[in-house]
């Protein structure tokens, strides 16, 4: 293993209030200082991505009459990745009276996240929920009704209320397109300038603070320096690192993996979620991973047969020869225990030799209950745009045989430390959404990563960025022999993957490196295994820098040079992610260590020496550890249970 690390001093959230739980965001945003409209005028912002939470944050900022400067890879705002999400958004309003409460939402969120993550910055989520609904419904976002005209919702993993307010399979899509009609009016109005297919390769700091971005034109190759006041990343998850996941395939960590080589500590990076409702993989070829949304778990039933190398066809299999494992093992929340669990559960029924499908790794979701239960007309209303992307994909039709499905890569805690603020450890570089590692600890529950994101850019950042701008004491000139390091850093990487002209293309290493990790990384880890890892990835990424073929040159477009420096970025942050992993001998939510775990085969936590956030820090000679103590007033940490 090459890769040494070392512990430096502990770190704390400095800005979250003290006082009753309740009251702690009503202070900070008393407390926070105010920018005047004319000041407003005068500091720019930039924000890179304009998914949920860049989209949304663009687009307030802009309204409260900041000048915005957005950027996204993608044509178009509104191809971010967030436009991918299916099942649906939590929301503490409590419509059904099923006993749902901002606490509830909070204590669930906590308990989800098995007591990883932080109590203010989770309750200040459950209150900002409400909010989300009243504004999505007031741009027009066509969230389902009911037959009375009233919102409807459903339940996902790890809550037993119904607080999960959709648009059929589509909510991501509908949340964004109202984002976005936000952040096009302002465009429009002149507030927010737009700069698509920019890729963000390089953080500008002067005088210690965050200043600008080095962005490379994908279609020019022009590489240019956009200056600013502050700077707020909010480019999505890293899920992609495993090559294999559902995330689109343009999701990468290069715009915050360059921020943590230039000083922001990146948190918690070994914390994956593996979802268990995904097409199985068929096949070496393929690329891409397709989720069936956790939504399906409400009226689909999880079984597998009964008996080891059991290959009759579902209908063939009478009730009696099946095993509804989630129901067993689980009877209190059944089908809907949080991801991990239910990624595990089937994992371990496949690695007893019962999966079902082909190659043995996949297990079955029933919906001929729900449809003699409802009606095939009922379920369809429900769910028919993802009955048909999985019969579009498989060849199979799931209102007639039980879909198959196993468990994928498809989200990632870890990210960017920020404090309550939002603000990562350089000051004015505020990172929001999947990009940082707030609120979801361990392990996300369904349906929270929409509200995250968008609670973020509506209403979070609005308000600590306005502090940051107001307090920071006047912005001088930016250093120009930073901005000029800066650029040349990003020219010197282009023309170094240029330059090797070898014989493997990025993606075959992206492939070999995602499958590394899936086997070594992944649903399960082991000190063995991830020893395993920190030998190979080196030696991998060695052969990555003298032998790949990036075809082309830097003058226009040229895709092959976009992924090959996404690549290199993933082999660093793979290193990163298999030390942390590695560093905590703790299960917890996503992260199963195969050592730590109970009679029962469940995650093992340690409280005793593991209730931290990991916050890392690149260092030149190696990764520094910087703890975050997790304290916990509001909740009791207590083993999880779902049974
Ligand atoms: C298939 C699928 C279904 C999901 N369903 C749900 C669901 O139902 N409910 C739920 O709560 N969550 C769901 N999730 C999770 C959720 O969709 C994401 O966590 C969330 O949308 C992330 O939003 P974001 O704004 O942080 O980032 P993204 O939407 O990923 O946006 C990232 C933005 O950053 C830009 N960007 C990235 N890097 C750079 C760079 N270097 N330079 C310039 N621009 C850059 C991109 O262009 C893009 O605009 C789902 C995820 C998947 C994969």
């Amino acid at each position: 293993m090459s890769l040494s690390w070392t512990i430096g001093e502990p770190i704390k959230d400095e800005k979250a209030p003290s006082g009753p739980i309740e009251e702690r965001w009503d202070t900070r945003r008393f407390q926070a200082k105010l920018v005047n409209p004319a000041n407003k005028r005068k500091l720019t912002v930039i924000v890179v991505g304009t998914g949920l939470a860049g989209g949304s944050a663009a687009a307030t900022l802009g309204e409260l009459g900041y000048k915005v400067k957005s950027f996204c890879y993608q044509d178009s705002p509104r191809r971010a990745h967030s436009i991918a999400a299916q099942g649906g958004i939590n929301a503490a309003k409590n419509y059904r009276g099923d006993g749902d409460s901002i606490h509830r939402l909070f204590y669930d969120t906590v308990k989800g996240g098995d007591f990883r993550a932080r109590e203010s910055n989770v309750y200040r989520l459950a209150q900002v929920s409400v909010n989300i609904i009243d504004q999505a419904v007031a741009q027009g976002v066509p969230f389902a009704r009911e037959y009375g005209g009233l919102l409807d919702t459903r339940s996902f993993g790890g809550a037993q209320v119904s607080r999960t307010f959709y648009a059929r399979g589509q909510t991501g899509q509908q949340l964004l397109l109202g984002a976005y009609q936000a952040l096009e009016r302002q465009i429009a109005a002149g507030t927010v300038e737009m700069h698509t297919r920019h890729e963000m390769l390089e953080l500008v700091i002067s005088d210690g603070r965050a200043r600008g971005v080095v962005v490379r034109d994908l279609v020019t190759g022009e590489v240019e320096t956009h200056l600013a006041d502050a700077v707020v990343l909010a480019t999505g998850g890293y899920g992609n690192v495993f090559f294999l996941s559902t995330n689109a395939k343009g999701c990468n960590t290069t715009a915050i993996w360059r921020a943590h080589q230039r000083g922001a500590m990146f948190a918690n990076p070994c914390y994956t979620q593996i979802h268990p409702t995904c097409i199985p993989v068929s096949g070496e070829y393929q690329s891409k991973l397709t989720l069936m949304s956790e939504s399906l778990r409400n009226d689909g039933r999880v079984w597998v047969p009964q008996r080891t190398g059991d290959d009759r066809t579902p209908a063939d299999i009478p009730e009696d020869e099946r095993d509804y494992y989630l129901e067993r093992i689980y009877p209190a929340f059944g089908n809907l225990v949080p991801r991990d669990i239910a990624s595990r559960a089937a994992k371990n029924v496949c690695d007893e030799g019962r999966g079902v499908g082909p190659g043995g790794l996949g297990v079955y979701l029933d919906f001929a209950d729900a449809i003699a239960r409802l009606g095939r007309e009922a379920v369809e209303k429900k769910y028919g745009n993802l009955f048909e992307m999985y019969e579009r994909i498989t060849g199979e039709n799931p209102y007639e045989t039980p879909m198959r499905i196993y468990p994928a890569v498809h989200y990632t805690m870890g990210g960017l430390w920020v404090d309550y603020d939002l603000q990562s450890t350089i000051p004015g570089l505020f990172v929001i959404g999947e990009a940082n590692f707030s609120d979801h600890g361990a392990n996300r529950l369904g349906a929270s990563a929409l509200m995250q994101g968008l609670a973020d850019g509506y209403f979070v950042l609005p308000t600590t960025l306005g502090d940051y701008l107001a307090g920071a004491g006047g912005f001088g000139e930016v250093d120009a022999t930073e901005v000029a390091q800066a650029e040349a850093a990003v020219q010197e990487k282009i023309d170094r993957l240029l330059a090797v002209n070898g014989t493997r293309t990025a993606d075959s290493y992206h492939r070999e490196l995602g499958r590394l990790m899936w086997d070594y990384c992944g649903m399960e880890r082991t000190d063995e295994s991830l020893r395993k890892a920190l030998e190979r990835i080196p030696e991998l990424r060695e052969e990555f820098w003298n032998n790949v073929k990036v075809p082309g040159d830097g003058e226009g477009l040229n895709q092959a040079l976009e992924r090959a420096g996404r690549v290199a970025d993933f082999f660093d942050l793979a290193e990163l992610m298999c030390l942390d992993a590695l560093h905590r001998t703790e299960s917890c939510g996503g992260h199963f260590r195969a050592e730590s775990q109970d009679a029962d085969g469940e995650a093992l936590r340690d409280d005793e020496h593991f209730a931290y956030v990991a916050a890392w820090e690149w260092g030149p000679e190696g990764p520094i550890l910087h703890k975050e103590q997790l304290e916990y007033e509001y909740v009791k940490m207590t083993q999880r249970s779902y049974k």
